[in-house]
């Protein structure tokens, strides 16, 4: 069996991100940038009044000094107005600088007299005035190609008069649910039927993630449905199949592979849960096979699925590997298994605490999860050790 690092290399070697397309300033949220930005129009401006108040000459504002008010310039338009010492504008934040003028005294600082104003303060030559480009000049680069696009990378984007961007293609994902035993949720339970949940589970992670659209396939434990499903989901970028790849005389999804002409690339991976995880291809399509049990699809999506998704969306490579922070075990843990063993907890102002039955069917107890916790195998982890988490949310 190998690894989790060796499973997660042989899977980065065979993903490659899909062609990057333009898309609306309003749909780039948490995509990924498909190539650098430079910027061309520089932050601030123009050089304009940080305050509402007047534009001065510092060096004429001696305390008590009268200062001739000349005109009025608010923002949103340039009206070409230059002072000499001894002369002011009344201004508005954000509005054009006069010529001649070094300074913004604060409204608050002055008492008005007609069209005389008093400075009742000490003013310094540059005060108040946010100067043309000393927060960005043009040509400096906002965004990395791979970089995830946040709300503040928009905003930037905006103020350089883009409407648009170029992001890494869009992922289309089909997932196939398999097992005699399910009955989709709305339906009615029969002896021995269980409530399918997994493919609300992977949809929804899907979507966390960036894929906006899957499709989702259910069949019963029966070679040709399940080769049908598969037949249709290779179309597309990625296909998870849960359940049926474990070694039972019911787990038709290796054979159904075979049959459809994909190839296994990987199957069963030193990790729990999630032993039978497998990874195969077929041309240009990435196959997930996924074990049913809730915690054990869980966890093998976040470990495997989530950064080669990521990959096919053009993320850079910093930005697959689960944030990760530093906490305090609340309580001793021993894995004396030969896999690491992902612990779910809950993480609270720096504590994490297991939560739940740690066994790989027990989906209430992932339910109330807000972190992992990787515990290698035979290690003992004990209370009060500065351990690393995986939070979730
Ligand atoms: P399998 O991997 O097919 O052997 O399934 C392992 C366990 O997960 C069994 O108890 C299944 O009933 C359960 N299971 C499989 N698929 C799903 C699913 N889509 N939703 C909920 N449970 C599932
Ligand atoms: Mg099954």
């Amino acid at each position: 069996m190998i690894t989790e690092d060796q499973a997660l290399a042989r899977i980065l070697e065979s993903v490659w991100p899909l062609p990057a397309r333009s898309v609306s300033l309003n749909e780039a949220r948490e995509r990924f940038a498909a190539r650098d930005v430079l910027a061309r129009v520089a932050l601030p401006v123009f050089d304009n009044s940080a305050m509402d108040g007047y534009a001065v000459v510092a060096s004429a504002c001696t305390e008590g000094k009268s200062q001739r008010v000349i005109g009025e310039q608010p923002a949103g338009i340039d009206r070409g107005l230059r002072i000499e010492a001894g002369e002011a504008v009344r201004i508005f934040t954000g509005a054009p600088i006069p010529a001649g003028a070094d300074a913004v005294v604060m409204q608050e600082d002055v008492r008005a007299e007609g069209s005389e104003i008093f400075v009742n303060t000490t003013v310094e030559p540059g005060e108040f005035i946010r100067r043309r480009g000393c927060d960005l000049t043009e040509g400096q680069k906002i965004l990395e190609a791979g970089a995830c696009i946040r709300p503040q990378t928009l905003a930037l984007m905006a103020s350089q008069g883009f409407a648009d961007i170029e992001i890494g293609g869009a992922v289309r994902a089909t997932i196939v649910s398999t097992g005699d035993e399910l009955v989709p949720p709305g339906g009615t339970l029969g002896p021995g039927q269980i409530f399918e949940s997994n493919s609300v589970l992977l949809r929804a992670l899907l979507e966390k993630y960036g894929v906006a659209e899957a499709e989702i396939l259910h069949c019963p434990d029966d070679a040709s449905s399940i080769e049908a499903a598969l037949r249709k989901g290779l179309e597309g970028d990625v296909v998870i199949v849960i359940g049926g790849v474990s070694v039972g005389a019911h787990d038709l999804v290796k054979p159904a592979l075979n049959a459809v002409g994909a190839q296994t690339d990987l199957w069963r991976v030193l990790v729990k849960p999630g032993k039978p995880f497998l990874f195969g291809r077929a041309g240009q399509c990435s196959i997930f096979g996924l074990p049913g049990n809730p915690v054990s699809a869980f966890v093998t999506f976040l470990l495997f699925v989530r950064p080669a998704i990521l990959r096919l969306m053009g993320a850079a490579d910093h930005q697959l590997s689960l944030p990760q922070t530093d906490a305090i075990l609340a309580d001793e843990l021993a894995n004396d298994g030969d896999r690491p063993h992902y612990v779910r907890g809950q993480l609270a102002a720096g504590r994490f605490s297991p939560v739940g039955r740690q066994e790989s069917h027990a989906l209430y107890g992932l339910s109330r999860a807000n972190a992992l916790l990787r515990l290698p195998a035979g290690e003992t982890f004990r209370s009060g050790d500065r351990i690393p988490v995986l939070p979730l949310d």
